[in-house]
Formats: C-alpha cells, sequence, structure tokens
C-alpha cells in the first residue's frame, strides 16, 4: 500500500513524498508474507470492482512499471461442502455477474474434472464450487519492487530502517511523525499505511484505528510435477487453499482459534493440523517434501473490510485494514489514495462503505467471502 500509493502520488507531482520503512528492506511484512492470490469472486461490490481494476493494473505492470510480476490468471477454484453455502456463493456469483465478472457455478463432476488432484469425498465432502478464470496468482515482491523503482524515478523519497515511534499529532490535526532515532518530519499529509502494525501506530496519536494483527501460517513443499495451469483452489468451509508454486504446492489454513498479537513466530502445533487436514484433501501432499514454512499476519478490521481514505483528524488518511486480501487490492488503493489526497475524494471507485466514519455511524457491511 505504501508503494503504491508513494507512486501514484509522485506520478501526480504531489510535492515532496517521503516513505518510511522500518525494515532493512520493502515488502517484508505481511505483503512478502502472503499467498500472491488474486480474485474477483468477492460478496460486496466494492471489493469486486477493486479486484477488477487491480488485476487489470496488473496486466499492464510489465509494460508501465518495467517490472514483470509472474501474473497467471489460472482461476480460483472455491469448493463448497454445504447447501447454505452453495446458495451465499449463487447470491455472490449472481453480483459478480451483474458487474460482469462471468464466474461459474460448477457441479461436483466439473469440480473433479478440473481439480483431478482433490479428494472430493474429504470431510466436509464437496458438493459444488465455483471459478472465474481471470483469478489467478501475481508475484507480491516484485510489485513492490516496480512501486518503489518507478516511485524513486519521479522524485519519491524512500528510507527503510526508519521505523516510525510515533504520529504527532496536535488536538485534532496530524502534523508528521516522529522516528525512533527522535527525528521529528513534519508533513501537509500523513498516510498510514503500516499493514498489521497500523492500529498501534495509530495509538501513538491517540486515535483509535480497529486493525488487529491476527497470525496466519503457508507451507511450501519441494516440486512434484504440479502443473502451472492448476488453479488456486479454496476449500472455503476448512478455509484450506492450495496454489502451484514452483511446481510444487503452497498451501495455508487459517486457525479460527487464532487469538490477537504480532505473532510472526510459526505454530507447530498448527502446521501438524493444518497439513493432516491438507493431505486429506490433496492426498498427493503425503509424499510431499517440506520446502519451506513461515507465518504472517493478516491485518484485521471488525467487518473484514479495509479502512480507506480520510479519517477525522485533520491531514490524516490510511489505507490498510484488508483483512487477508490487501495485496490483490495494492494497484487501485494506491490511486485511489492519491485522488483522495489531491482531488480531496477518491473517485474512480465509490469508496464510502470503506471509509472509518462506518464505525461511528455502526454502518458496517462485511466481506463474507473471506479466507
Ligand atoms: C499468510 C498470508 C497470506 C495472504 N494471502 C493473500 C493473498 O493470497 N492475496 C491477497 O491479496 N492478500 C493476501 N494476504 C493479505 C496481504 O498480505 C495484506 O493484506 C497486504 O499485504 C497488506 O499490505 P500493506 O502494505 O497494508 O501491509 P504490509 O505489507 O505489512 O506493509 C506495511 C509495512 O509497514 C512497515 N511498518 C510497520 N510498522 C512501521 C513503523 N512503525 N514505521 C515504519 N514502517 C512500519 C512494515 O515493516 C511493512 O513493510 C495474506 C496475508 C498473509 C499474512
Amino acid at each position: 500500500m505504501g508503494a503504491s500509493a508513494a507512486y501514484h502520488l509522485a506520478r501526480r507531482n504531489a510535492g515532496s513524498i517521503l516513505l518510511l520503512e522500518s525494515a532493512p528492506f520493502l515488502g517484508q511484512g505481511a505483503t512478502g508474507k502472503c499467498a500472491g492470490g488474486i480474485r474477483h469472486q468477492f460478496s460486496t461490490q466494492v471489493n469486486i470492482q477493486l479486484s477488477t481494476l487491480s488485476i487489470q493494473m496488473m496486466e499492464r505492470f510489465p509494460q508501465e512499471m518495467e517490472q514483470e510480476i509472474d501474473l497467471n490468471l489460472v482461476g480460483y477454484l472455491f469448493l463448497l461442502s454445504s447447501p447454505q453455502q452453495l446458495q451465499d456463493f449463487q447470491h455472490n456469483v449472481a453480483l459478480q455477474h451483474s458487474l460482469g465478472i462471468q464466474t461459474e457455478l460448477l457441479d461436483r463432476d466439473e469440480i473433479a474434472r478440473r481439480a483431478p488432484l482433490i479428494n472430493l469425498d474429504a470431510e466436509p465432502a464437496i458438493i459444488g464450487g465455483t471459478n472465474y478464470h481471470r483469478d489467478g496468482l501475481a508475484d507480491p515482491n516484485s510489485m513492490v519492487q516496480g512501486y518503489a523503482k518507478q516511485a524513486r524515478r519521479l522524485g519519491a523519497d524512500i528510507r527503510t530502517s526508519t521505523p516510525v515511534a510515533r504520529i504527532l499529532r496536535q488536538n485534532d490535526r496530524i502534523i508528521g511523525v516522529e522516528t525512533s532515532d527522535g527525528q521529528r518530519i513534519l508533513a501537509g499529509t500523513t498516510l498510514l499505511t503500516a499493514g498489521p502494525w497500523s492500529g498501534s501506530l495509530a495509538a501513538t496519536a491517540n486515535f483509535h484505528l480497529p486493525v488487529i494483527p491476527l497470525r496466519r501460517q503457508i507451507v511450501v513443499t519441494r516440486p512434484l510435477q504440479i502443473p502451472r495451469t492448476m488453479p488456486f483452489i479454496i476449500d472455503f468451509a476448512q478455509s484450506l487453499y492450495f496454489h502451484y508454486e514452483s511446481g510444487g504446492i503452497l498451501t495455508g489454513m487459517s486457525n479460527q482459534q487464532e487469538t490477537p498479537g504480532e505473532k510472526e513466530e510459526v505454530d507447530h502445533d498448527w502446521t501438524l493440523i493444518h497439513l493432516e487436514k491438507a493431505i486429506q484433501r490433496f492426498p498427493l501432499l503425503e509424499k510431499a517434501q517440506l520446502l519451506s514454512q513461515w507465518a504472517g499476519l493478516y491485518e484485521v478490521t471488525p467487518d473484514h473490510q479495509a479502512i480507506i481514505g480520510k479519517l477525522p483528524l485533520e491531514n490524516f488518511y490510511t489505507c490498510t485494514g484488508f483483512s487477508g486480501h490487501g495485496f490483490m487490492h495494492g494497484p487501485i488503493c494506491g490511486q485511489l489514495m492519491a485522488e483522495e489526497i489531491i482531488d480531496g475524494r477518491a473517485h474512480t471507485v465509490n469508496i464510502d462503505s470503506l471509509r472509518y466514519q462506518r464505525f461511528q455511524n455502526q454502518t458496517l457491511h462485511p466481506e463474507k467471502n473471506i479466507v
């Protein structure tokens, strides 16, 4: 979010732009830990629109940003296991169709044909599913590097190893930040894009931003002769997913009992539960060798929707809280932040349902298609 916003602001000559990153390298937070999935299949109009525009931007990325991002539109195959889920997804598919996204509803036989490596009988048994052929995968690190490189070329100053210790507030106004070595940097506009750390950083200005860090884990196997065309497959009931990764499989499964906190060490007990379920659903994994595993943090909001735009403190903005689907929305959200800051209001997409004010008015429209 930070790199994309810096690029889009610089592209529009927004003045002097400074991006501060605490780590020695960019993209080592949630973005570097993510699964790289990109999909249109959401339950809310705004997320479908953000995906549609972002994925178009990803298609133009190599040409416009001079950076390959390994875009692989292999589709996203959601596996469903209850009549209620089928009904919910039929509703989502109708919404997606109304927005020009031709998601298919699939019966069990068709899923068996498209995903021959999946055991549909493992509990919970799969009774149907959906697929959209323009969903798929892209490489998060390449995208961060592409945005950072072009932002720098356009004059943005990007400083790594520079943690922000606190956001400086004067009454109802944000005036800049103070770094951990005590440097005060005054700014006309402060944009908070600290991912899972956004809530705690906002608290340094005595501002409550409802974003919590929640651990999520990934395991990657050594090559198993998996075809590169295999879709991103999600067993929705179990929040269990698989996709092609360098000839092997990348798999993740969300622990619904996980508690909030900045926990980035692997929970090995959960790995065992995850792998047992993964092998039941994807039996070839029994033969797999472990290549790597890691834990990262989702930046989660109460309604699993991002918080984007101007905040109710002067000169203060945020773009965070994507609750597990922020990588794919990075391109368009950077542009929307530039519009919000320069033009006074984001206009390419109506982001009203993602504004902070929804928590004050209690008008929440939760995203249900979360993993
Ligand atoms: C395991 C896992 C799988 C995921 N899979 C997907 C997926 O398939 N598709 C998808 O779209 N999304 C996925 N996500 C979600 C996605 O990764 C995030 O929504 C997205 O990367 C958020 O981007 P961000 O820029 O807001 O946060 P980040 O990438 O975390 O960037 C925030 C940056 O702020 C820096 N920072 C923090 N505190 C400070 C400070 N005090 N001072 C200066 N810098 C600071 C951090 O070091 C970090 O680099 C996944 C996430 C995880 C953890």
